[in-house]
């Protein structure tokens, strides 16, 4: 209609050109697994807002806990006292840690400021400065976690100097590190381990290293899962050498891959482990989550934050909690996971798609499809040289768009990331399946 369009343009002209948009669009209103746009297009929400209303949008119970937490207390500060949800979500979280010594919390608003969090803690605790992460990693927005994010050129640009002290290993997946799609990931572990062990002595003592932050399952930058070797290589080096692991958790955690937290797939046991997103199902909620003996060195007032904990939105977090319960969110996730798994096999079983598709991979719902480039182009090329088509991946998700499917690329390979609520209905992911190859049909052809 002509009034959503002249929104639009309103939009286009007031709001900050730093933001990209995937939708021309006004959202009005998001129920479950689908969102309604102020022109009346109704989308199938594979994005889940970047993998935060994993229960769908505005679940009864946690939008009704939330509502309820508005009218009794909304701003308890986290700093002049306790507040009841608060605390009640700790009690939630304990016995979902994926190892019992997680038992100190700090909770804060985004996944960007755990980082921030977790840095601080470490460098405290250890009594040094440096700080190891991943290529390809995705870490937030903020000045230190912009330092540790390795995924993309645009979210640094123009924006340095960054946060000193980062070093960078290279991260046991194929592509990145120039290998054949089906090189074991063992035999990737192994190098990336060596490239530590070498990092350690040749650029970074441990001395100087505070710790080593990743992604259990690489999220912005390709969605690719942490092999379990090599995590637990990384468990043994750090503990050998002092070194703290920081587990970021944010985009995988609660039951996004099929268990509680990724981290679960190996068994390593994290000494800081960062969550957000799916935590409070958009409600802007963040958690540090480490061991007393570490956080006891805090000095009172080291920490803090104005909204920090904010108690509507652990409400809803433990709103959450229980739903995850109740509902069987976890045995959902692992059927609708080997249906879809099923679905994009099935694509390279079609011999004119088959070419295309390099990789399909990952954990529970936190899946993606992995395209070829090109012929004569590279992942890279769109962002050094704008001549170049525009990628496959992005013109895809376009293509689904407009089929009423929202569903993202990632970084900068040619890749989609699936990434529905974890409560979808089996017709619901199918539909979104049957968009997802037409739409690969028919931009391929
Ligand atoms: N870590 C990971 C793994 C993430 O995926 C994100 C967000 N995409 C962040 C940190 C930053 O979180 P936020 O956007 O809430 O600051």
């Amino acid at each position: 209609s002509s009034s959503h369009s002249s929104l639009v343009d309103f939009g286009n002209k007031h709001v900050t050109k730093g933001l990209a948009r995937i939708v021309d669009g006004v959202i009005a209103q998001g129920e479950g697994s689908y969102l309604t746009i102020e022109d009346g297009r109704k989308l199938l929400d594979f994005s889940t807002g970047i993998g935060v209303t994993n229960l769908g949008h505005c679940h009864p119970k946690v939008s009704g806990a939330a509502a309820e937490q508005c009218m009794k207390l909304v701003h308890g500060q986290c700093s002049i006292a306790f507040h009841g949800p608060y605390l009640r979500l700790i009690e939630k979280l304990l016995p979902m840690m994926p190892h019992e010594s997680l038992d100190s919390f700090f909770f804060w608003n985004s996944g960007s400021e755990a980082v921030e969090g977790a840095i601080k803690l470490a460098r405290s605790v250890t009594g040094r400065q440096n700080i190891i992460t991943m290529q390809g990693a995705y870490h937030g927005r903020t000045f230190g976690a912009m330092a540790v994010t390795r995924s993309k050129t645009i979210y640094s640009e123009g924006f340095h100097p960054l946060m000193p002290g980062v070093f960078t290993l290279p991260f046991p997946y194929w592509h990145q590190l120039g290998r054949a799609p089906d090189t074991p990931t063992a035999e990737l572990s192994a190098f990336c381990l060596d490239q530590l062990a070498l990092l350690l002595s040749q650029q970074s003592a441990p001395r100087d290293t505070a710790a080593i932050i990743i992604e259990s399952v690489v999220g912005e930058g390709g969605y690719v899962p942490a092999p379990p070797e090599f995590l637990r290589g990384l468990r043994e080096i750090c503990d050998k050498h002092g070194i703290l692991l920081i587990i970021d958790e944010v985009q995988s955690g609660f039951g996004r891959t099929g268990k509680n937290f990724a981290i679960e797939y190996s068994g390593v046991r994290p000494d800081i482990m960062l969550v957000a997103k799916g935590l409070a199902n958009g409600f802007p909620l963040s958690g540090i989550i480490s061991r007393k003996e570490l956080t006891d060195q805090l000095k009172p007032g080291s920490m803090g934050g104005t909204y920090a904990g904010n108690a509507v939105a652990c409400a809803a977090a433990v709103a959450v909690a229980d739903v995850m319960k109740e509902e069987r969110i976890l045995d959902n996730v692992n059927t609708r996971s080997a249906e879809l798994f099923t679905a994009l096999n099935a694509l390279r079983a079609n011999p004119k798609l088959a070419p295309c598709i390099l990789d399909v991979r990952g954990q529970g719902l936190m899946v993606a499809v992995e395209f070829a480039s090109p012929v004569g182009t590279s992942p890279q090329d769109q962002f050094v040289n704008t001549s170049v088509p525009e990628k496959l991946a992005s013109r895809v998700a376009k293509r689904c768009l407009d089929k009423g499917l929202l569903i993202l690329t990632t970084s900068v390979y040619e890749t989609i990331r699936f990434i529905p609520p974890l409560n979808i209905s089996e017709a619901d992911l199918a539909k979104g399946c049957k968009i997802f190859e037409e739409a690969v049909e028919e931009v391929v052809r």
